[in-house]
């Protein structure tokens, strides 16, 4: 795994801290909580996708794109990440969002990451809840090209086996933080959607043989199609690392049972693993990933599924421009509680 041999362009502030949650871990009791602050690569807002974008953006330029188009979710995380990457590089953005949730309300339709996508020029095309968005995607590239223009297409999440090289870096960045602070990682959990993240990491950390486990929190999909996908992609990004084998089906877990609703619903596990981070160690979560992904973490601490002595890393993927499109929801859980 030797990551220099890979196109990239700089846009994260890497290393991101590796820190303890001591007030989050005594209020929930069990193993002892650390986070892993991506939310904090620096691009408009941070998050997990600017990782990703070091390859993609890189691999844009060797097509000599000159704008990039991708997908996302009304309150894409990585809508906005992308936008801000290709206004730092020159390039112009077209972005598909689609309505997954039905949300009328002015917050969610224009307020939080939609506002910043607005703000760093990207051009914005709307699609109801439903829509087959890969199609969508190929179409509006079609589009461009009859018109002349070299779009570059990031597929949603900038989840294939480029973008995930952001999170193989991320694996041997936690590692070699770990060895540094004498931290033993008993565990990793973070939120999962698109799956490039977990699929990254898994292939970094078994590629490095260090059997650390990771628990990915599904957001959207069941179980056993999330851990397909996850699956899938870690081959992928193994192939393309050139150490084909490297991650098995043993290394690929997910739990989705903390979906509820639906992607971008609203739950109450969610609304207090909001709170409490927010109240207890002054991290801003966010309602559709790592606030589901947290509340997961924090029902399977108090169902015992951790050693008292582990050491537990929550990845913190980011997506805290989301809070602003979701503020009634968390409004609402702060007044009942
Ligand atoms: C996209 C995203 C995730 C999920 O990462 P995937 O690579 O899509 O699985 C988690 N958290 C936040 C905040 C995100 O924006």
């Amino acid at each position: 795994m030797h990551l220099a041999r890979y196109p990239r362009v700089r846009l994260a502030h890497l290393p991101t801290p590796l820190e303890p949650m001591p007030r989050l871990s005594a209020h929930l009791g069990g193993p002892q909580l650390w986070v892993k602050r991506d939310d904090c690569t620096g691009l408009s807002t941070g998050g997990n996708k600017t990782r990703k974008l070091e390859f993609l953006m890189a691999d844009a330029r060797r097509h000599e794109a000159d704008m990039v188009i991708t997908q996302g979710a009304t309150q894409s995380n990585h809508a906005r990440q992308t936008a801000a990457a290709a206004a730092r590089l020159g390039l112009d953005c077209h972005i598909l969002l689609e309505n997954r949730t039905g949300r009328a309300d002015r917050d969610y339709q224009d307020n939080g990451n939609v506002l910043l996508d607005r703000l760093h020029g990207a051009s914005i095309e709307r699609h109801e809840g439903g829509t087959d968005m890969v199609a969508a995607l190929s179409r509006a590239a079609e589009r461009f090209r009859t018109e002349g223009r070299r779009p570059y297409i990031i597929p949603g999440g900038g989840s294939n086996e480029i973008g995930a090289l952001g999170y193989v870096n991320a694996a041997l960045e936690l590692l070699g933080q770990a060895n540094d602070q004498g931290l033993r990682i008993d565990h990793v959990v973070h939120a999962t959607g698109s799956a490039g993240t977990q699929a990254g990491l898994v292939t970094g950390l078994a590629g490095a043989r260090t059997r650390i486990p990771v628990l990915g929190i599904g957001v959207r999909a069941p179980r056993k199609q999330q851990e397909e996908n996850v699956l899938a992609l870690a081959e992928r990004t193994a192939e393309h690392l050139e150490i084909p084998g490297a991650v098995t089906a043993a290394d690929v877990r997910a739990n989705c049972d903390y979906v509820g609703g639906g992607y971008g619903v609203p739950t109450a596990g969610m609304q207090e693993a909001v709170s409490l981070a927010a109240r207890l160690e002054g991290l801003l979560l966010d309602p559709v990933y790592s606030g589901k992904g947290m509340a997961g973490l924090i029902d399977l601490i108090r169902r015992g599924h951790f050693g008292d002595g582990e050491n537990v890393v929550f990845l913190h993927t980011g997506g805290s421009a989301a809070l602003f499109g979701y503020a009634v929801n968390l409004l609402d859980a702060e007044s009942g509680g």
